[in-house]
């Protein structure tokens, strides 16, 4: 058969190369091989331009797929991420990077953008405007509408080297849409389900707040380096 379509081939050719891609996800997750309340990947997602906590060049990667609205973040938030921090992070041991997910629609959306927000403002700001987003979540009705832009440009007044004016703006561009958007793409193709997902380099702690096995994989991680 003559080819006289050369653009339709390179159609065909693409298609072909991206549905060969999301094959590769698929298999990449279904990989997973499952014992001992964890499960293995193929790797970690990238944390690239994701907001991380702690030593730059720390060997282990402990990463938090997570949401504002969520209680249980709230939670995890409250009780382990501070032992996580004082016994590995401050140590130089591990990074901790935080992805957004956004299971509670709108809301998440909003507190996503402003947290990415701030992030690209001052990164250095980042992490106490994590905590006193994740505090401002009720503890009764967590459902309850609360994240507005008000709400969030409230918490940012309480925390120095914020300029809200800045972030009252960049929440109205949607300036950082995209870094959201990348968050959901990370969330989709790694296939979480539930929040918080706790990964140790590639793998999965399926009870995020069992501290034991968080312990237990970052030490075999750091045993393995
Ligand atoms: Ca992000």
């Amino acid at each position: 058969m003559q080819s006289k379509s050369s653009p339709f081939r390179s159609i065909v050719i693409f298609t072909v190369i991206i549905i060969a891609l999301i094959i590769t996800l698929v298999v990449i997750n279904n990989n997973k091989s499952e014992s001992n309340g964890i499960e293995e990947i193929e790797e970690q997602p990238s944390i690239d331009g994701q907001p991380t906590l702690g030593d730059a060049d720390a060997p282990v990667s402990v990463v938090e797929f997570g949401d504002f609205k969520c209680p249980a973040c709230k939670a995890w938030g409250e009780s382990i991420f501070p032992q996580l921090v004082s016994d590995y992070v401050d140590t130089g041991k591990v990074k901790f990077s935080y992805i957004n997910v956004l299971f509670h629609g709108q809301e998440s959306n909003l507190a996503s953008l402003a947290a990415e927000s701030v992030y690209k403002l001052n990164p250095d700001a980042y992490w106490e405007f994590h905590k006193a987003l994740f505090k401002e979540q009720p503890s009764e009705d967590h459902d309850s509408s609360w994240i507005t832009n008000e709400k969030l440009l409230e918490v940012a007044e309480t925390i120095p080297n914020i300029d809200s004016e800045q972030l009252k703006s960049a929440l109205n561009n949607q300036s950082e849409l995209e870094e959201v958007n990348k968050d959901t793409t990370l969330v989709n193709a790694f296939n979480v389900k539930q929040t918080p997902t706790i990964m140790v380099n590639n793998i999965i702690i399926e009870k995020p707040f069992d501290y034991e096995a968080i312990k237990k994989a970052i030490d075999q991680a750091l045993e393995g380096k």
